[in-house]
């Protein structure tokens, strides 16, 4: 596995697996890797003969006062997780690398940014995400990009941005992977100390208790959350939201009629935790 910092490196490697015709795909990450990653990295290696990781805390997705100088860092680990992984390149660079003097440019997308946590960490958060996932897309040129539906509306973000700037990219969502417990991996865990690990349960417990009342038959939104914050409340969390809206488009909704996503977020002792289930709909869709 070759680790680069310089785009000019990554669009030659890329450009050398092009003439033999390689498949590439793509990998954004932030580091800190745990099974998440490891999993759309392995994802990424079934499908595609060239796989890149990019690993960036980026800084335009954070707001002045989140974790940007305290996110977990460790490129060493990262990089034997990722070669052990069987990655072909790490795209690691300096912040002046993807934002040199001079850049002026945002990519904004409207509607999905603006609930959920578009509203809760400010719109900032998916200008960001969208500027930044658009540069790694025509600096690596991927075929495939692989993205964890433990950011469902960073999905739907970044589904939006391919769909209106015609970027000539597939998207892959992976299934979100859990610690035994259900509590959904995430590189900010390392914040939890041992009674918040516990309390971060109930996020997940409570959507559980949502998705069995949907499976029992609960059709009523209000019904079904309010099961969800039953848990949070029982287990002293008080969620930052805690909605239920269309899976695709975020619209709100009164009834799990169409494929509904129950979304959560919510501070546990240190760490701002999310997490969501997807509530299927009974009747297969017409539009699916
Ligand atoms: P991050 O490094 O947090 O920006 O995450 C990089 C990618 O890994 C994103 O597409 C995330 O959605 C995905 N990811 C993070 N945690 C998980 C998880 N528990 N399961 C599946 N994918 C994940």
């Amino acid at each position: 596995m070759k680790i680069l910092r310089a785009i000019a490196e990554v669009r030659d490697a890329v450009a050398a697996a092009r003439t033999s015709n390689q498949t590439v795909g793509l990998v954004p990450t932030m580091g800190a890797f745990h099974e998440g990653h490891l999993s759309l990295m392995r994802e990424a290696r079934k499908s595609n003969d060239l796989v890149v990781v990019s690993l960036f805390v980026n800084p335009t997705q954070f707001a002045a006062n989140e974790d940007l100088s305290t996110y977990p860092r460790d490129e060493a680990r990262d990089a034997a997780l990722a070669e052990a992984e069987g990655v072909d390149l790490l795209f690691a660079p300096e912040p002046g690398e993807i934002y040199p003097d001079g850049f002026a440019t945002t990519v904004h997308v409207a509607g999905v940014t603006e609930v959920l946590d578009g509203a809760s960490r400010g719109i900032h958060h998916f200008d960001g995400v969208a500027t930044v996932v658009t540069k790694l897309f025509g600096i690596v040129r991927p075929d495939v990009a692989y993205f964890g539906q433990k950011d469902a509306q960073q999905v739907l973000v970044v589904r939006r941005v391919v769909r209106d700037l015609n970027l000539d990219v597939r998207i892959e969502a992976c299934p979100i992977v859990r610690e035994a417990d259900g509590l959904a991996m995430s590189s900010r865990n390392v914040y939890l100390d041992a009674e918040a690990r516990m309390q971060a349960t109930a996020l997940n417990r409570a959507l559980d208790a949502a998705h069995a009342l949907h499976d029992a038959g609960e059709g009523d939104a209000a019904k079904i959350r309010a099961a969800a914050a039953e848990v949070l409340r029982d287990a002293g969390v008080s969620p930052e939201y805690l909605e239920l809206r269309d899976a695709e488009t975020l619209a709100p909704v009164a009834t799990t009629e169409r494929d509904t996503l129950i979304a959560v977020a919510a501070r546990v002792g240190a760490a701002r935790l999310i997490d969501n289930h997807t509530l299927r709909s009974a009747e297969p869709r017409g539009d699916a």
